[in-house]
Order: C-alpha cells, then sequence, then structure tokens
C-alpha cells in the first residue's frame, strides 16, 4: 500500500443473499475510494471472502477459499465475512483471515477494513458461535437502504434482498444461528432501490432473502403481498422472480395476487428437502407432502409453464431405504425443472448433528445419484416440451463468440447464435432446437 489508490476485489461462495451482501460492501469499498478489481487479478491491497456454512462441503470451500487468498495474495488484507466467518471466526483467524466482520458490522465493512490497515492487527468482529446462538435479537442496521448512486453490478438481472434471517430452525441447518432472526426490510427502501435499479437499465430483479416467506412478518405495513405490487409496478421492471419461495407462502390468494401482476417469472424454487413425510417431521419442517402437492399444483393452475426447481436432502439421519424411495417417487411426480441434491452432513449446534442412525457415506452417495439422475431427465422432459414453441428470453451472456445465453421466464438456459447484433441486456423470442442437459439451443426469432 503505497498511497495510489487502494484495489479490493471479493470471492463469494453460497447463496444469493451473499452476493447480495458483497455488491454491497463493493459499493462501500467504492465509496470509501477504492477501486475494484477482478478477484482472478493478482496484488490487490484488500481480498474480501465472503464465506457459507450450510454444509461441510461449503465449510470446506470456505477455508479453502481464505487459504488460497492468503497464500496467493500475502501482501493483501483478508477480510472474511459472511456465515462461516460468524460461527467460526477464531478458525478464519487461524487459516488467514486478517480481519472478521461479523453480520451486524457487514455494513461497516469498507470502515473498518481501513481502520484495519491504519492499525495493521488482526482482529475479530465477529460474536463467537455460542453468543451469536444467544444473541438472535433482530439486527434491523444490517439491512440498510442501498447505496443509491452505484449499481450493484454490471448484469442485466440486479438481485435485491428483501429480508435476512430465519426463525425456523430445520433440524439440519445453522444458518438461523449465523444470520439470526429473521428481519424484513422496510417496504420503502426496497421499491426506492428497486427504482434505483430500473433507473440504471435493470430489467429483471431477483427478490431474495433467507426465508422470504417470512417477510413482513415484523412490519407494521405490510407484506410481501403489499410489497409485491409495489415492486414489480415499478416503471422499468421487466421481470420478477423470487429466490425462493415456502409451500405454506403458496396460498390462493398469494396465487390470485401474483397473478395479477404480469411481470411475474413463473419460476418458482420451492424447497423440498424430501418427499417422506416421517423424513420430514424428523427435519422438522412445516410442511408435508399434501401441503408441498398443492403449493406446486397451486402454482401450475395460475402459471401452466411454471418451471419449478427445488432441493432435497439425501441420508438425513434415520432415513430408510424405504423413505428415500417415497422421497424419490414424489419428487419425480413434481416434474421439477432441476433437483438441487444434498446429501447430508452433520453441522455443529443442530438437532440434526445429535440425532442417531446416521447413513453412511457410501448409500447416501448412491442416493445422491439416483436423485440427480432423476433430475436430468425430468429436466430434459420440461425442456423438450418446448421444441419449436416460443420463449420469452432476456439475453445476459456470450458464452462463445456470436452465441449469447440467458434465462426464459420459466428458468430454461437458452443459448443462441446471433451474429449481427449483441441481444444482451434485451428481451427477445426464441424458439428452441434441441435440447441439451444444462440448456436449450435457440433460434432468435426477434428481439
Ligand atoms: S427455513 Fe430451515 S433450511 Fe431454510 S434457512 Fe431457515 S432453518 Fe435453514
Amino acid at each position: 500500500m503505497d498511497g495510489t489508490t487502494l484495489t479490493v476485489c471479493a470471492y463469494t461462495l453460497g447463496c444469493k443473499v451473499n452476493v447480495y451482501d458483497t455488491e454491497k460492501m463493493m459499493e462501500q469499498f467504492k465509496l470509501a475510494g477504492f477501486a475494484k478489481v477482478p478477484e482472478t487479478e493478482r496484488g490487490a491491497d484488500v481480498y474480501v471472502v465472503n464465506t457459507c456454512s450450510v454444509t461441510a462441503m461449503a465449510d470446506k470451500k470456505s477455508r479453502q477459499a481464505i487459504r488460497r487468498a492468503k497464500r496467493e495474495n500475502p501482501q493483501a488484507v483478508i477480510v472474511v465475512c459472511g456465515c462461516f466467518a460468524q460461527l467460526s471466526p477464531q478458525q478464519a483467524l487461524d487459516i488467514g483471515a486478517d480481519l472478521v466482520i461479523g453480520r451486524d458490522d457487514k455494513e461497516r465493512a469498507a470502515e473498518l477494513t481501513l481502520e484495519f490497515i491504519g492499525e495493521r492487527r488482526p482482529r475479530d468482529y465477529a460474536p463467537v458461535a455460542e453468543e451469536a446462538q444467544k444473541d438472535l435479537a433482530p439486527a434491523q442496521k444490517d439491512l440498510a437502504p442501498a447505496q443509491e448512486d452505484l449499481a450493484p453490478g454490471d448484469r442485466t438481472r440486479a438481485y435485491v434482498k428483501i429480508q435476512d434471517g430465519c426463525d425456523n430452525y430445520c433440524a439440519y441447518c445453522v444458518i438461523p444461528y449465523a444470520r439470526g432472526r429473521a428481519r424484513s426490510r422496510p417496504i420503502s427502501g426496497i421499491v426506492d432501490e428497486v427504482r434505483g435499479l430500473a433507473e440504471r437499465g435493470y430489467k429483471e430483479i431477483v427478490l431474495t432473502g433467507i426465508h422470504v416467506a417470512s417477510y413482513g412478518k415484523d412490519l407494521s405495513d405490510g407484506d410481501l403481498q403489499t410489497l409485491l405490487p409495489l415492486a414489480a409496478g415499478v416503471d422499468g421492471i421487466e421481470r420478477v422472480r423470487f429466490s425462493s419461495v415456502e409451500p405454506l407462502l403458496i396460498t390462493e390468494e398469494f396465487c390470485e395476487t401474483l397473478s395479477r401482476l404480469p411481470n411475474i417469472c413463473d419460476h418458482f424454487h420451492l424447497s423440498l428437502q424430501s418427499g417422506c413425510d416421517a423424513t420430514l417431521t424428523r427435519m422438522r419442517r412445516r410442511y408435508n407432502t399434501s401441503q408441498y402437492r398443492e403449493a406446486v399444483e397451486r402454482l401450475r393452475e395460475a402459471y401452466p409453464d411454471a418451471g419449478i426447481t427445488t432441493d432435497i436432502i439425501v441420508g438425513f439421519p434415520g432415513e430408510t431405504d424405504e423413505e428415500f424411495e417415497q422421497s424419490r417417487s414424489f419428487a419425480q411426480s413434481m416434474d421439477f425443472l432441476k433437483i438441487h441434491v444434498f446429501p447430508f452432513s452433520p453441522k455443529k449446534g443442530t438437532a440434526a448433528a445429535l440425532m442417531p442412525q446416521r447413513v453412511i457415506d457410501g448409500v447416501k452417495k448412491a442416493r445422491a445419484d439416483r436423485l440427480l439422475r432423476l433430475s436430468e431427465s425430468l429436466g430434459l422432459a420440461f425442456k423438450t416440451k418446448y421444441i419449436g414453441k416460443h420463449l420469452k428470453v432476456l439475453f445476459e451472456d456470450e458464452v462463445t463468440p456470436g452465441v449469447f445465453a440467458g434465462y426464459s421466464t420459466n428458468y430454461i438456459n437458452v443459448r443462441a447464435c446471433s451474429p449481427v447484433c449483441d441481444p444482451r441486456g434485451r428481451i427477445g423470442i426464441a424458439r428452441p432446437t434441441d435440447v441439451f442437459t444444462n440448456y436449450v439451443k435457440a433460434d432468435i426469432l426477434r428481439l
């Protein structure tokens, strides 16, 4: 650090809320005078690692990312935040972090980093895990509205965090301990942020949160059904998605609200976790398979082309072969567009970590493989239905010269040639011609 402009880069693991949080931190760094550089470019003065702790694998990847950041950028100040850092701050410091930033200090990340650079000594702003479990008071301050004058990225789709935290305490999940209680951003702040994004040319917003369904429970001036028409009604916003929804949120009234809004995308990520009621009860999920099925039916009634994606855990403690079969066959009957499969990994501090009847790794792997094969075949079947039909696609990336990719409203990844004009940032009509595991090939009919 030689007195010239300081540079900062970031590496993000985990969910869309983390992506959003990283973008907001980068805005702070820019306002503080830092220049943002790509994470792949060595030599940044500050390297932010925003970690995840949702599974044992996420912990491992978080540790690897911290070690790699330190190894490849020995001169940089390594700033670590996110769920892994919140739950294991000392470990983060031991393996390479210079500064750990806790969940309530993320909005001061740049300020704390500058203080650190001034003093140059290891510090830890995160409460230790045990304290985090006790201290679950709502922390409105980390939900401050976004900076109005900076775009949170250079993409056509922007994430908008509407809430953080979760009160559900599913038996396997460590997130409520890391993120704290569910707390909602005020409606006015969210709508202002969406307006700002529309002014900067964003066409699609993704309403994001740790537990979107609990949005508004701590507000006096409305809930998700109040927020949606206001956010979706902002001029210039052509598409609105949810990062995820919950089965119990999908009431008839909720579907009616959605149906009145022409720009809600017909893609819904509806976490299932298991298609077996006994397993769901042990997981402490708050719905059963009939309620889940009802939610899917309601969504498909309102949106006949709805692409429904989900998460399923395999090998939860006590999951017998029979329970897994029930789960698999329920998933098959849901015609998902995609299943994200997670082999169970015990997380210290959760109820499931103490449960008996652990499923051995080989069985978990075999179950995961079967579900992944099911996901692939369901996805292919779903996409095949659109051969020769028309999909509305927002093009975002150029994957190879002249070939552009984007998502349809129902979340089919579409790739199409456009040798003459660059369709990025535009919504076009595309006609699928061929189906592949991860995308469909299509012709652009018009832009
Ligand atoms: S709903 Fe359950 S799985 Fe989702 S964040 Fe909350 S505790 Fe975790």
